[in-house]
């Protein structure tokens, strides 16, 4: 299902985030003070307009509560960034995700009524972190503050072994849920005796202290 967005702030994070978004066949409208990063993403977004995202007057004549999504990337302005955030609920647009630059600019964002507060440099900077302390956990999805999903390569060692023979629930406590192979084909709910093959990702579920125990015997 297409969704239609807005972005308002085409600087570095804005301007890859529309276009991540109207590159799979969304509808993106971009927002910028800027001329010049307007007419940059003229052709590459469905529209790009010059605006002030704290004037109510060009905010509403761009019928931005129509939109699914509006997104306020605006970055060291902090000020102009929480007055388009209290615009935006003002003019009743259903859901505002807004980038923080810290965590109290996030606990005002959050306060003045965003939906959702992101924290790219933070959230980065933890992601870069853990892959490189991690090298074989390629994606780690958390689902409540004990249990995660993680996609683990597995090393060349293991190749040719079954699920039965990894023995991975006794061992660790943790189960496969998948496994993704070489070719991006995934096997949902392996069967024991699948055998693991070059380059297999092993999708598993668990604890995060099961789930670390398991890759550390990895590395
Ligand atoms: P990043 O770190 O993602 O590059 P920046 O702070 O450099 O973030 O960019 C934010 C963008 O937001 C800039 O292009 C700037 O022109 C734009 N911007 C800042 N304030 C406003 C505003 N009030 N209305 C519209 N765009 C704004």
């Amino acid at each position: 299902m297409k969704k239609q967005y807005a972005v308002i702030g085409l600087g570095r994070f804005g301007s890859h985030l529309a276009r991540a978004l109207y590159d799979e066949g969304n509808e993106v409208i971009g927002i910028d003070l800027n001329e010049e990063k307007v007419e940059a993403y003229q052709d590459s977004l469905s529209q790009a307009f010059i605006a002030d995202s704290t004037e109510e007057a060009s905010m509403k004549s761009l019928g931005l509560r129509n939109f699914d999504v509006v997104i306020v990337a605006i970055g060291d302005d902090m000020e102009s960034s929480i007055l388009t955030v209290v615009l935006l609920k003002e003019l009743e647009v259903p859901y505002v995700v807004a980038k923080a630059l810290s965590k109290r600019h996030g606990l005002v964002l959050t306060k003045v009524g965003a939906d959702q507060v992101v924290f790219p440099e933070r959230d980065m900077g933890l992601r870069l972190a853990k892959r490189l302390m991690h090298p074989n956990i390629i994606e780690h999805l958390k689902l409540s503050d004990d249990y995660s999903v993680e996609e683990i390569k597995i090393p060349s060692s293991l190749v040719g072994t079954s699920i039965q023979q990894l023995n991975i629930r006794k061992r660790y406590r943790i189960n496969v849920i998948a496994i993704r192979h070489k070719t991006d084909k995934m096997s949902i709910s392996p069967h024991p005796t699948d055998v693991l093959t070059e380059g297999d990702l092993l999708v598993v579920i668990g604890t995060n202290d099961d789930l670390k125990s398991f890759s550390d015997t990895l590395e």
